[in-house]
């Protein structure tokens, strides 16, 4: 008999319960004790969920009140020395300090670093381990969670992250290799299995999804090393998970681990499985990830029981578990709370709670036959060619477009020297120009107004009159300060991806799509189904009026399309790289409007360019070319004299300079100044032919900079560029800061780039 099962579920709750429990908790307003309930209940929802469906068995521990990652930290012990932990338990409040900060009597630390997990919008908390870092059971996690499961009547599956996915996504001081503290760490993965076993699990899952990535001999060595111990450790079962991509060369490290079970992405793993599939050892069941665990597609449930039926024809059914490719966490809950989607969209998309149910009509499919489910089957076919023909997704006009334009003449024909002197001839700008990434403040008032207009409690006319007010002020604002280029301040836009895809066509939005980005944040990403394009001017007005209110130059913003695409659900019906390029059409034609509409200087901003790069090395190429190309097309066609702009934000920009500088923006400004700088070396080391703004003060804190700390850090920047190519500027959009650090800060940043034309005037 197959076994159905998944990796995960959602933690965020059906209406985010769990993000407002936690707020409530960290405003002080509701007790350890509430809070804990709340999570208990919410737990005993989901496992219900679960049953309910038919899945045969369920993951316990996928909870977390923050991070599973934070959460392994937790459980070895690895706190770092700054969060004063003594040993002991790891309490909820060193839990919330290392994830949050905290700035208390006798503890005023910062958070510790948080990073995307793999290619996801997911973002955990990275380990830190000292160099003589040592590791002790310090929760009671896994085992309260496996009890309170085993009271309701579920048998579950406790998930950890496997020992060597979490020494290599973590980072031990003075860089030295954390995969070095795999000694000291397994025997707390001994004390953790034998304890799951004696409170009576049989199996365990332990998350290795870096199984996926490019190892070197000493992490697949590491693999054979901890599983070997692993195995030995208790009569569990263990059942190892890898997800996110396919095993590639480390099929043979996968296959040859002693486990009992071992999980492959079939979405993201193509037909891989298929080779894999006679060199699986006799003692391995494999576990197969079907339903995709990070799109919001229906399954295809023909197409996934072919690919199933040629596992079990190899395994037989009893070795095979059906599953979601990875856990349903980057998933949104629950498809049937939309009420606004309209029918026919719905039939082609599945959440969580509907993944469920594809799951278990697989493994029904395989245990007794597709007859068994032929209506389930019969209905997902429908779906699967209602999309296909659907009108709503096909604009053959946007096809020919594609087409007709080639995507290696996209890019402006005169390189950037030249276009730079004539920008220059028109714009008259001083050395050291000045400007802001593009959003200014979002006060509770201007969060208010946009939620009362979306709700129609306001008209669009004195929505439309309130902000244009505040456009007048701010362009104002930024006159008064002196900043030399200026910007309309964003005030109408929510998030810089939904206020485009709301505009555009293709593009499809939820009430209740929420997925958790990190703690208690969530996202709400939109739903790319079709072909993409512009129906009318996006940005147009706003920029025209900013710009009739000033001589100086005002900047057209623009969301790039890299960036667009990565924050979004993209279909999955032809590939991501014609979904940037329709996107980047549309745009061009927001960019040439806003060019004919006289606006001289129009920023595009990718700061998920770098994000989008594949897992693996071998596939950096072939992304970077569509990416730059997607960039260089949405620019393609303006005049020398329009100058583009970019923006990117905190990223190790090493790997990808070349294809910064291929997409051959004019000036980029970019988040530097947390590394003092450190970022530009990239910069440098390549000699970056165009213009850059290092960020000179760093917007995520309300820390006012000195003028004399931002002269500093653009000392060290003329040291590495041309003075001609920088530009002065702040890390990020000023969006999430308060009016009176933002004019503070501004105020000091125009003093520092008048003193930087002085000195290098006087130099000269
Ligand atoms: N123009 C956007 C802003 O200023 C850029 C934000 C971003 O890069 N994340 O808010
Ligand atoms: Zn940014």
């Amino acid at each position: 008999m197959a076994t159905s099962t998944i990796l995960g579920f959602p933690r965020i709750g059906k209406a985010r319960e769990l993000k407002f429990a936690l707020e409530r908790f960290w405003r002080g307003e509701e007790s350890e004790a509430a809070l804990r309930t709340t999570a208990a209940a919410m737990r005993a929802e989901h496992w219900a969920l679960q049953r309910d469906a038919g899945i045969d068995v369920s993951p316990s521990n996928d909870f977390s009140f923050y991070d599973q990652v934070l959460d392994q930290s937790a459980l070895v012990g690895a706190v770092p020395e700054r969060y004063r932990w003594a040993g002991g338990e790891v309490g909820l409040e060193t839990f919330f300090a290392m994830a949050r900060g905290a700035q208390r009597e006798g503890l005023d630390v910062p958070a510790a670093e948080m990073t995307k997990w793999f290619d996801t919008n997911y973002h955990y908390i990275v380990p830190e381990f000292a160099t003589d870092q040592t590791f002790a059971l310090s929760t009671r996690k896994p085992f309260d969670e496996f009890a309170e499961a085993r009271g309701l009547g579920f048998t579950t599956r406790p998930v950890l992250i496997g020992p060597v996915t979490y020494l290599l996504e973590g980072k031990r001081a003075k860089g030295a290799s954390s995969l070095e503290l795999l000694d000291a760490l397994l025997p707390v993965y001994v004390e953790i299995l034998r304890g799951l076993e004696t409170k009576g699990a049989t199996w365990v899952q332990l998350d290795e999804p870096a199984l996926v990535l490019d190892l070197d001999s000493a992490a697949r060595e590491a693999y054979a090393k901890a599983y070997a111990v692993l195995r030995k450790a208790s009569g569990l079962k263990l059942f190892v998970t890898t997800y996110f991509q396919g095993l590639g060369t480390n099929a043979g490290t996968a296959l040859a681990l002693p486990v009992d079970a071992l999980h492959l992405d079939l979405v993201r793993g193509g037909d891989e499985f298929l080779t894999l599939l006679p060199q699986v050892p006799a003692s391995m069941s494999l576990s197969l990830g079907v339903v995709s665990g990070r799109n919001v597609w229906r399954n295809d449930l023909s197409a996934s029981l072919t690919k199933l039926e040629k596992a079990t024809e190899v395994l037989g059914s009893d070795r095979v578990w059906v599953s979601a490719s990875c856990s349903l966490l980057h998933t949104p809950h629950d498809l049937t709370a939309e009420m606004v989607l309209d029918r026919e969209l719905k039939g082609w998309l599945a959440f969580a709670r509907q993944k469920l149910d594809e799951i278990v009509t697989l493994t029904r499919a395989l245990n007794e036959g597709r007859s068994a489910v032929a209506d389930a089957l019969a209905a997902s076919d429908a779906a699967v060619l209602s999309r296909a023909q659907s009108r709503r997704l096909h604009d053959p006009a946007v096809r020919a477009r594609l087409r007709d334009q080639p995507l290696e003449k996209a890019g402006r024909p005169t390189p950037h020297r030249e276009r730079g002197a004539k920008q220059q001839a028109l714009l008259k700008l001083p050395l050291f120009p000045t400007t802001t990434i593009g959003s200014f403040p979002q006060t509770t008032e201007v969060r208010q107004k946009r939620s009362q207009f979306k709700q129609g409690k306001l008209t669009t006319e004195s929505y439309e009159s309130w902000l244009k007010e505040q456009v007048k002020s701010v362009i104002a604002f930024q006159d008064e300060v002196g900043l030399d280029v200026l910007v309309h301040g964003e005030f109408e836009r929510n998030d810089m991806v939904e206020y485009f895809g709301e505009q555009l066509s293709g593009f499809a939005f939820t009430q209740n799509g929420w997925v958790q980005s990190y703690g208690s944040r969530c996202v709400k990403p939109p739903i790319i189904f079709g072909d993409v394009t512009r129906p009318k001017p996006m940005t147009v007005a706003w920029a025209v009026y900013a710009q009739s209110l000033t001589p100086k130059p005002v900047k057209g913003m623009l969301t790039g399309p890299v960036t667009i695409l990565q924050w979004s659900f993209v279909r999955d019906d032809q590939p991501r790289s014609v979904t940037a390029h329709q996107i980047a059409l549309a745009l061009q034609d927001e960019v040439l409007e806003l060019e004919k509409e006289g606006i001289a200087i129009i920023q595009i901003d990718e700061p998920a360019f770098r994000e989008g790069l594949p897992l693996r090395r071998a596939d950096w190429e072939a992304y970077c070319t569509w990416a730059v190309d997607a960039f260089r097309l949405s620019s393609t066609g303006v005049k020398d004299t329009t100058q583009i702009h970019t923006h990117m934000c905190y990223a190790s920009f090493n790997d990808v300079v070349a294809s910064i500088a291929a997409m051959d923006a004019d000036v980029i400004s970019l988040e530097t100044s947390r590394s003092q700088m450190e970022l530009l070396d990239a910069f440098v080391g390549f000699k970056y032919p165009n213009d850059i703004g290092p960020g000179v003060y760093d917007i995520h804190s309300p820390r006012v900079p000195s003028e004399a700390e931002m002269v500093t850090l653009l000392d060290k920047a003329t040291r590495l560029l041309k003075p001609q190519q920088i530009w002065v500027n702040p890390d990020c959009g000023l969006k999430t800061r308060d009016w009176p650090e933002t004019r503070a800060a501004l105020v000091a940043m125009v003093a520092a780039a008048k003193t930087m034309r002085k000195k290098c005037a006087g130099g000269a």
